[in-house]
């Protein structure tokens, strides 16, 4: 029996009502049941529509299912890319959409920022040529984040027809997005929703899927089985066009209904209360600091700090009391530790991570 509590970014915590919600799925047999029969549909409906009331998503938006985020940067440039995509990069998830415009044979341009450093929005230039302009809500890897007015500025800088894609994978349903002011959205639900992974959901309005019939009819390769059009045509009759992950579709419906009933403002209200009282902790630690200097760009959601003890270390006392938090990102893997901030991370659990790391390091 594994005990631990997981405050890694991704995967992370489960969300509390999980184990019943796959407990029944097992008695209802769900991972039996075809993926073209009514009861399929009406998971995926009950999904969908949980989604749309938790973010408020206007109804020009679509809720696409795809295999992960990583897949979603891959169908974006398909789909929505001639030939040229901006991207604003300040780490390795950002850093990873870029180079995925660039081995799919598009132009990619970057604007980049320091490692733990969110974006001086006012100092970007978006090419006109750039089709897709493609910020990062929250940057995993850093700990960085971009507030949402910041985001809200880029229709004007971009040209008309660009279409604008926030990655939100490691804070929705916290940021309240203006869905009219963006085009895409999307998320893998190991994230923020406490679900076992193999899901990522793909937010999309209308500008996107004219834009991938259009280069379709003008002879581009917008991919095979997962092309925009194809994976919409099925969602549209509650279905999808392979044989999906049904039970991750079926769990996230029911913690979707769980967190409406909740509310998504007192969610994110949670979510900010956390967030104060864990970066106060930092401020004043003996060995910890907030690894994100400027506090407007530091994410409430994914907090990292720079450590004195080296994380491994932090990690092996935190084990002695069935606690986890995540290791720094690539090379600063020792020297940061990264504390998930999710929904399944109660107020209740976030104040005992808190006192056990004031407890053991000061
Ligand atoms: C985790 C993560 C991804 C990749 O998600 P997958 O589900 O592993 O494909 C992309 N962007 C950000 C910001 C992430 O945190």
């Amino acid at each position: 029996m594994n005990n631990k509590i997981y405050f890694t970014p991704g995967p992370s915590e489960l969300y509390p009502t999980v184990p019943q919600h796959m407990q029944t799925a097992l008695e209802e047999k769900i991972g039996s049941i075809s993926h073209r029969s009514k009861q399929f549909q009406d998971i995926f409906a009950h999904a969908v529509a949980g989604l749309r009331q938790l973010l408020q998503l206007p109804d020009n938006y679509e809720v696409l299912f795809l295999a992960s985020a990583t897949e979603i940067w891959e169908r974006a440039i398909q789909n929505n890319v001639k030939q040229e995509s901006f991207h604003l990069v300040n780490g390795s998830f950002s850093d990873r959409f870029f180079e995925t415009a660039q081995e799919l044979g598009r132009t990619a341009q970057q604007h980049k920022a320091p490692f733990s450093q969110g974006f001086d929005v006012e100092a970007i230039r978006v090419p006109e040529t750039a089709e897709l302009v493609a910020l990062i809500h929250n940057e995993t890897s850093s700990g960085a984040c971009m507030p949402v007015q910041d985001i809200n500025r880029f229709r004007e800088k971009a040209s008309p027809e660009a279409l604008i894609y926030v990655d939100a994978v490691s804070s929705l349903p916290n940021p309240a997005f203006d869905y009219d002011k963006v085009d895409a959205v999307y998320f893998s639900v190991q994230k923020c929703f406490g679900l076992p992974a193999g899901l990522g959901v793909w937010l999309v309005n209308e500008r996107c899927i004219a834009k991938a019939e259009a280069l379709a009819a003008d002879g581009q390769v917008i991919g095979s089985y997962h092309s925009l059009p194809a994976i919409l045509s099925k969602a549209k009759v509650n279905q999808t066009v392979e044989t999906p992950n049904v039970l991750d579709i079926y769990l996230l419906g029911n913690v979707l209904e769980d967190m409406n009933s909740k509310g998504v403002a007192t969610i994110r209200e949670e979510t900010e209360a956390k967030a104060a009282q864990v970066y106060q902790y930092l401020t004043q630690s003996k060995i910890f600091t907030p690894a994100v200097e400027n506090p407007a760009h530091r994410s409430p959601t994914t907090i990292v700090a720079n450590t004195t003890v080296p994380a491994s270390e932090v990690n092996k006392q935190l084990a002695a009391f069935d606690m986890a938090v995540g290791s720094g990102y690539g090379k600063h893997k020792e020297t940061q530790i990264r504390i998930a901030n999710f929904p399944a991370h109660s107020p209740a659990l976030m104040e005992a991570l808190v006192a056990k790391l004031q407890e053991l390091f000061g």
